[in-house]
């Protein structure tokens, strides 16, 4: 027991050091209840922690694609730092004798799930992660380890939305109605509205990010 501690507290650590905005960790057992292609043993057979990684989007403007014509790949920056921290965890670990995998981003992890199941914060109403000092304007990663890491407590339930709706009128396409998430209205709006920062890059619609005042102060 004192071990797993001493891992956590000395990977938080790390973490903090590299700049890394807020990691927490959770149970992957806690993942059972999704399809396997969904499930952190798919990935890593003796998973023993699903490291979720979260990155401020201290400008939204970090949040576009851009396409590299030449290698006919998208990059999106925040998504690049993140990886980059995600390697950084992974030789940290690795040092200390655990194997450990960064998840692919499809199909890998539910990523706002396993941020709610290691206690970071709760799904809002614009579903989404929220965090108490970020709001909703993070982007997340994951990693499954061997290591045997100190779990936080999962949320199921968002207080922040409690008596809020400003997500819900803010989003122009009407894709939040109810508090419900519809995918396909979403993106046929977000396909038709992106905007164009330059010929290769373009920002979709962040207004359910932008319009959360959780985090804003
Ligand atoms: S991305 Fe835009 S269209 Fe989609 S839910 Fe958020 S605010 Fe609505
Ligand atoms: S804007 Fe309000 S209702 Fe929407 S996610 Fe944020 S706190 Fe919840």
């Amino acid at each position: 027991m004192v071990i797993v501690k001493e891992l956590t507290d000395d990977l938080i650590a790390y973490c903090d050091k590299i700049g890394i905005d807020f990691v927490g960790f959770c149970d992957p057992t806690n993942f059972n209840k999704f399809d396997k292609d969904h499930a952190p043993e798919s990935y890593l057979k003796k998973s023993k922690t699903v490291i979720v990684v979260g990155f401020h989007l201290y400008d939204l403007s970090l949040d576009a694609w851009s396409k590299d014509e030449k290698r006919g790949k998208s990059y999106h920056f925040a998504d690049s730092i993140l990886i980059d921290q995600c390697h950084q965890i992974k030789s940290f670990l690795a040092k200390k004798g655990f194997k450990s995998k960064i998840m692919p981003y499809e199909p890998g992890l539910y990523l706002k799930d396993a941020a709610a199941l290691a206690g970071i914060g709760p799904i809002g109403k614009n579903n989404l992660l929220i965090t108490k000092k970020f709001g909703s304007q993070v982007r997340l990663r994951a990693l499954v380890t061997e290591a045997e890491l100190s779990y936080g407590t999962p949320i199921h339930e968002s207080a922040y939305c409690r008596n809020c709706d400003i997500c819900l009128y803010s989003c122009p396409a009407g894709a939040l109605e109810e508090g419900k998430y519809n995918k396909d209205i979403c993106l046929n709006y977000c396909l038709k509205n992106f905007k164009k920062f330059s010929e290769s890059t373009v920002i979709w619609c962040n207004k359910c990010i932008e319009s959360c005042p959780v985090g804003k102060s």
